[in-house]
């Protein structure tokens, strides 16, 4: 049993992550390399120092955290919250998450996951899925050529894990795009995700507009951006993908 985790981050009182108030947990490491990540802090599956000489990322028991997370338990019965599991990918530290998952079931806590989709899908539905209440699920780039360049990876199994979603978990799972200019919110590729969800029966996703402040995260790590915007989604940029992904038949 793996009785440590990784994180690099705990938020209470979070109202971001899920229904009501939440506790986010941060699990490091991901399989995938997005030249946007809002998180680049979570990417490394290690520990790292920052340019301060801090250390990013801490190892935390499973006791530990429990305890941790379950301080603002009086919040999430009187909110409808709980707890969202969040990295990185925390599919990637699978056993310690299955423990910790089953554990706030067992206790009667509402539970969810922000996933990339990339991880074994009969593990995960083995050891993940029964223990969780919702699935916010990332749809980037359906263009496999695109997802390698941009996301470092294939989008293959990232699909074929979301169909198997799709039709066998008995709980929500609400796919999310990210709208970063230039790479994920063209024409082709919003409407290209919006014909794929739409063939699953999907209409609703939530559309997330690009985030600019992970650059100075990615600086304080001592390393290069190779994608540069530095500026929020105008309006139009906005209304343009929304037009772009209800277009899609
Ligand atoms: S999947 Fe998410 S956490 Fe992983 S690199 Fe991409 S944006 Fe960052």
């Amino acid at each position: 049993m793996a009785e440590q985790a990784l994180v690099f981050d705990i938020k209470r009182g979070s109202s971001e992550d899920g229904p009501g108030i939440r506790t986010t947990v941060f699990f490091k490491g991901c399989p995938l390399v997005c030249v946007w990540c809002q998180n680049p802090e979570g990417i490394n599956q290690e520990q790292e120092l920052d340019l301060n000489g801090n250390e990013v990322g801490f190892w935390i028991t499973l006791e530990e955290l429990l305890y941790r997370v379950k301080q603002d338990r009086p919040f999430y019965d009187s909110s409808g919250g709980g707890i969202t599991l969040s990295g990185g990918e925390p599919a990637r530290q699978l056993v310690f998450i299955h423990h910790f998952l089953k554990a706030l079931k067992a206790d009667g806590i509402h539970t969810a996951i922000e996933t990339c989709g990339l991880f074994n899908y009969e593990r995960f539905k083995e050891m993940v899925l029964p223990h969780l209440d919702l699935i916010y699920y990332d749809l980037k780039l359906f263009d496999d050529f695109q997802s390698r360049r941009h996301t470092g990876c294939s989008n293959k199994i990232i699909l074929e894990n979301f169909s198997c979603l799709i039709s066998e978990a008995k709980i929500p799972v609400i796919p999310r795009i990210p709208l970063i200019p230039g790479i994920t919110d063209t024409e082709e590729n919003l409407s290209s995700i919006a014909h794929f969800l739409r063939t699953h029966g999907i209409e609703d996703c939530t559309l997330m507009p690009y985030n600019p402040m992970w650059q100075d995260k990615l600086k304080q790590l001592g390393k290069t951006a190779t994608y540069s915007r530095n500026s929020f989604l105008s309006p139009d940029e906005e209304n343009s993908s929304i037009k772009h992904f209800n277009k899609a038949q």
